[in-house]
């Protein structure tokens, strides 16, 4: 038997076109709005087919001293080339990257997860300091 966060992989993304990575920018200050983008296979380009893609990536941020996460996004991508006429046909890819804006008034960890149709579950993290 398996317990789901036992079935995560993180590596370096620099090696790993798997991996969610996390970038902020904004003012990152109490009660401003800041920018967080994710995007997978940044340095190293993950395939974009019918057969073979990246389905979701959700977004999490844990206060400091939080027991729970808040889930601050959840984004699936629908199209990966399949039309009527057949698996990549249709010249439509949704890209595996997003930009989501929120604030806090405390520093956490953004936690982000990603999801490759066949390769299974990715995760990753980041410190975010609000001054
Ligand atoms: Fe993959």
């Amino acid at each position: 038997m398996a317990e789901l966060n036992e079935l995560f992989k993180s590596a370096d993304f620099k090696s790993e076109k798997h991996v969610p990575v996390i970038e902020v920018s904004g003012s990152a200050s109490k009660g401003e709005s800041l920018n967080v983008a994710i995007a997978v296979g940044k340095e190293i380009a993950h395939p974009n087919t019918t057969e073979h893609h990246i389905q979701w990536i959700r977004l999490y941020f844990l206060p400091e001293g939080g027991k729970f996460p808040y889930e601050l996004g959840s984004f699936e991508f629908g199209s990966h080339g399949a039309s009527a006429e057949g698996p990549n046909t249709s010249t439509v890819y949704s890209d595996a990257k997003v930009t989501i804006s929120f604030k806090t008034e405390k520093s956490g960890t953004l936690l982000a997860s990603s999801y490759c149709n066949i390769h299974g579950l990715w995760q990753s993290s980041k410190t975010l300091s609000i001054a």
